[in-house]
């Protein structure tokens, strides 16, 4: 009996569920996989409860999502970049930002094309440029800053490549784009006539300089699709509310891959997530300053610990380097970490292929309650 496609080989479990099992199992601190331990703001828990209580949002959808919640996109996006998008033709409501991933890759990509993406990867890229049968064309970043090579993105460049994915801010680096990398990222993507597909989950969570999509650069809004989702900015993430917005061409592939994985999605969180994002300047602003000051609580503790610290520019995620602490392997160093100190972080190596550049990079996440951060800190001080 055949019990497996050639598409999976390769891929496994995800890192985030083998490393929440761990935690699990060992009673460890989950600072491995990135969800909060506070819930999203309590008006939009009820704003969700009422409409979940209610009669009208309990059948499916629109497979491109409810208007309320395009219209709440497509003024989202013009209120924060200023980028006018069409909510009946530019915007597809889709099952959290993984699914918009998958479609716009299926929907894109064919065998024998390939795409340039920056490394290390978030795993359900991977996953799917293999099941689309592309092949993946990593660009390094690297400690200690994790900019993006330039030149390295230029020369990856062949005949054969028909997208860059770009992750900004980044998981797992915390790096955040800058307008010189972006612009030149989007010169190549002129030159060579590609589409550039932005996963932007994190948007709300660039701590130094505002998040800067690359769809706002000259001419990249024609050829960008642009994706995020409910659950970062809100604290959210079992919800699944995702979108991806950008020229109707593109999105038209997009929602012909999205009919058939799921049709539609969540009906009755929809109209909340709608609610959720005309939340006022001060929710943003005060949603950001906490996971910096948490990001902050972080990063001193492991300084203090010993350990090398790449303070992360955004998202959830710190990256450290084990060796300051004398190990050389960072998934030895994670399978070990509940029985040395209780805690639970994820080895960076398996989201590179150049397993060199990732094997001593460790990820910590920071979006968990300060006494949650402070006590996994003060076990962690047992390493040394
Ligand atoms: N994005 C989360 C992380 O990077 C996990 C999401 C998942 O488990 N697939 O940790």
């Amino acid at each position: 009996m055949k019990t497996s496609s050639a598409r999976l080989t390769g891929l496994g479990t995800t890192i985030f569920a083998e490393m929440t099992a761990l935690a699990q199992r060992t009673g460890a601190i989950n600072l491995g996989q990135g969800f909060p331990d506070t819930d999203g703001p309590d008006e939009i828990l009820t704003y969700a409860a009422d409409t979940v209580r209610g009669h009208g949002h309990h059948q499916y959808a629109p497979g491109i999502g409810i208007p309320e919640l395009r219209r709440a996109i497509a003024e989202h996006q013009h209120r924060w970049y200023d980028l006018v998008v069409d909510p009946d033709t530019e915007v597809i409501v889709s099952t959290g930002a993984t699914e918009a991933i998958a479609a716009s890759l299926l929907g894109l990509l064919d065998p024998g094309d390939e795409i340039v993406v920056l490394e290390p990867y978030y795993d359900s890229y991977v996953a799917m440029i293999q099941m689309a049968g592309a092949t993946r064309v990593p660009v390094t970043l690297r400690t200690p800053d994790f900019r993006v090579p330039l030149d390295a993105l230029r020369a990856a460049i062949t005949p054969r490549t028909t997208a860059i994915l770009l992750n900004s801010p980044h998981n797992p680096t915390g790096a955040v784009l800058n307008r010189g990398e972006l612009e030149t990222i989007a010169s190549v993507a002129v030159a060579h006539d590609l589409v550039v597909i932005s996963d932007e989950v994190y948007e709300h969570l660039a701590f130094d300089e505002p998040h800067v999509p690359i769809a706002t650069l000259p001419d990249m809004r024609e050829r960008t699709i642009t994706i995020s989702s409910i659950g970062k900015s809100f604290s959210l993430t079992g919800w699944k509310v995702g979108w991806a917005t950008g020229p109707a061409e593109l999105l038209r592939s997009v929602m012909g891959v999205k009919q058939f994985l799921s049709y539609t999605s969540g009906a009755p969180l929809q109209p909340a997530a709608a609610a959720a994002l005309g939340a006022d300047d001060a929710y943003f602003e005060a949603f950001r300053d906490r996971l910096r000051g948490q990001r902050d609580l972080l990063c001193d503790g492991l300084r203090d610990i010993g350990f090398e610290v790449f303070t992360p520019q955004g998202t959830y995620f710190a990256t450290t380097d084990v060796r300051s602490l004398g190990y050389t392997d960072g998934i030895d160093f994670c399978r070990r970490l509940p029985e040395l100190a209780g805690v639970v972080a994820v080895p960076q190596e398996v989201f590179y292929d150049d397993r060199e550049a990732g094997r001593p990079l460790v990820r910590w996440a920071f979006c968990k309650r300060p006494d949650v951060l402070a006590e996994a800190l003060d076990r962690l001080s047992a390493l040394t």
